[in-house]
C-alpha cells in the first residue's frame, strides 16, 4: 500500500462508505440527498451497516464467551447506544445521565457498569436502585453505598477499579498507572476489599483501564497480560468469587498520516490464552472488554457546508458553517498535543482530480477553529459539503456547542 505522498506520509485510506456518481454515501444515501434529508448543515451521520459489521468482526475474533461492552461516552446519542445496546453484552456508563440513556435504550441492568471518579450520592442512589454494578473508586464511596444500601434494603453490586502499578505504552491518553484520580490504587485494594466484606455489599470484580487510542496491538496485549495478573494477586483477598474481570480497552482507530489500523489478531489470541487461564484460576468469571471509540468512531462522518472561499495571500481558505463547536477533536483542541488534521474530503466531489492545497476553516472569530490545515482536497467552491471523516466518538457530545453561540448541530443514525 501507498502510504506516502511527496515523500510526506498520508492518512490512512477510508474505504468505509462508497462513492455513488462522485459522492460520498452513507447507509445508501448520497451525501447532498442526506444533507437534505436532514434539513441543514452542520450534521453528524452514523452508519448503522457499520456499527453491525464492526461489532460482528470483533466477535469474530475474539472468543465467544469474553462480554463486549460499549464505553457510551464516545458516542451518547440515544439511537446509536439503542443500537449498540442490541449488539454488544453490557453498556458502560459514566454518569447518571448516561444511566439513564443506557436504560432508556433497553440495556439490561445486570450488564450496565457504572464509573466514573465524581460519583454524586444522588448518582450512587440511582445506581444502586438500578441495580447495576458500579466501579468504586474511592473508601468515601463505599461508605455512601453502605449507606443507601441499608435504605433501599438492596445491597450495591461493586467492583473495584483498580488504578494498576503499570501504564499502557504509547496510549493516545493514559488513565491509569502512577498517581491518576481513577480507581483504587492496586496498594490499597486488599484493604478496600476487607471493608467491602464488612460492609455488606455485593461484591464481584474488578476494573481496569489503563488509557485509550493505542493502536499497538503488542502494547495492549502487554497492559491485558499485566491487568490479568495484577486481579488474580487481588482476588486472593476478595471476600466472593470474581465474577466480572473487566480488562479495559483502549483499542485506537487511525486519524493521522502515517498511522494504520490497529492488528486485532494478536489481540484476539491474547485474549483467548488469558480466557482459557481465567476458566482454570478465576473460575467464576467472566472476562469483559470495554470499547468506545474502535466501535463507533469510524462508523460516523461530521458534515459541514462551504459559507465562503478566501485567498489569503495565495493560501486558500474554506470557511464553512461547522467548527470547533461541534467538533473540538478535529479541531486538535481535545487532547492533541501537536494539532494534526483527521481525514478530510469535499463529499460531493470526492471522485474529481481537479484538487489544490486549502485549509478548512470555522466560523468562530478565534485561529482556534481549524479543520484542515493546508491539505490537497478537491476544488470546492460555496455550496460543497465539507467532511471530516473518523468523527463518530468524541464529537458532538465533547464540544463546546454554546461557544460564540451558533446553532447547535444534528445528528442522524442512518
Ligand atoms: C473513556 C473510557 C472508555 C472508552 O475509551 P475509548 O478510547 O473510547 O475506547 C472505556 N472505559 C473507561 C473507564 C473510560 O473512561
Amino acid at each position: 500500500m501507498q502510504n506516502t505522498e511527496h515523500g510526506l506520509p498520508m492518512h490512512a485510506p477510508m474505504h468505509q462508505y462508497p462513492v455513488m456518481d462522485g459522492e460520498l454515501s452513507l447507509g445508501g444515501v448520497p451525501l447532498s440527498r442526506l444533507a437534505a434529508r436532514v434539513g441543514q448543515t452542520p450534521f453528524y451521520a452514523y452508519d448503522r451497516a457499520l456499527l453491525h459489521s464492526r461489532v460482528g468482526e470483533l466477535r469474530s475474533q475474539i472468543p465467544p464467551n469474553i462480554k463486549l461492552h460499549y464505553a457510551m461516552k464516545a458516542n451518547p446519542m440515544p439511537a446509536v447506544v439503542a443500537a449498540m445496546a442490541g449488539l454488544v453484552d453490557g453498556i458502560d456508563v459514566a454518569s447518571a445521565g448516561e444511566l439513564k440513556v443506557a436504560l432508556d435504550a433497553g440495556a439490561n441492568p445486570m450488564e450496565i457498569s457504572f464509573a466514573g471518579p465524581g460519583k454524586r450520592d444522588a448518582e450512587l442512589r440511582q445506581a444502586v436502585a438500578s441495580r447495576v454494578l458500579i466501579n468504586v473508586e474511592s473508601f468515601r464511596e463505599l461508605g455512601v453505598l453502605q449507606d443507601i444500601s441499608a435504605e433501599l434494603g438492596a445491597a450495591a453490586r461493586v467492583a473495584i477499579r483498580v488504578n494498576p502499578d503499570f501504564e499502557l505504552k504509547g496510549s493516545g491518553m493514559k488513565m491509569g498507572g502512577g498517581p491518576k484520580q481513577f480507581g483504587v490504587d492496586a496498594e490499597q485494594i486488599p484493604r478496600m476489599l476487607q471493608e467491602v466484606g464488612r460492609a455488606g455489599l455485593s461484591f464481584e470484580g474488578f476494573h481496569l483501564f489503563a488509557g485509550s487510542q493505542n493502536l499497538r496491538a503488542e502494547a495492549i496485549c502487554e497492559a491485558q497480560q499485566k491487568s490479568f495478573e495484577l486481579a488474580l494477586r487481588l482476588a486472593q483477598h476478595a471476600p466472593a468469587p470474581v465474577r466480572f474481570l473487566n480488562l479495559g480497552g483502549g483499542f485506537g482507530i487511525p486519524y493521522f498520516p502515517g498511522e494504520q489500523r490497529l492488528d486485532l489478531g494478536p489481540v484476539a489470541e491474547n485474549l483467548a490464552r488469558l480466557n482459557e487461564r481465567a476458566q482454570g484460576e478465576l473460575p467464576a468469571a467472566s472476562l469483559v472488554i470495554e470499547l468506545g471509540r474502535y466501535l463507533v468512531g469510524e462508523a460516523g462522518v461530521y458534515v459541514a457546508r462551504v459559507l465562503d472561499r478566501k485567498i489569503s495571500r495565495g493560501q486558500v481558505f474554506l470557511v464553512t458553517d461547522g467548527g470547533l463547536h461541534h467538533h473540538l477533536s478535529a479541531s486538535g483542541n481535545f487532547g492533541q498535543v501537536i494539532r494534526k488534521n483527521y481525514p478530510v474530503t469535499v463529499g460531493n466531489k470526492v471522485d474529481t482530480t481537479d484538487r489544490e492545497v486549502a485549509s478548512v476553516v470555522g466560523p468562530l472569530c478565534t485561529p482556534l477553529d481549524l479543520l484542515a490545515d493546508r491539505m490537497n482536497l478537491p476544488i470546492a467552491q460555496v455550496g460543497d459539503l465539507v467532511v471530516v471523516f473518523q468523527s463518530g466518538a468524541y464529537g458532538a457530545s465533547a464540544s463546546p456547542q454554546n461557544f460564540l453561540g451558533h446553532p447547535p448541530c444534528v445528528e442522524v443514525l442512518v
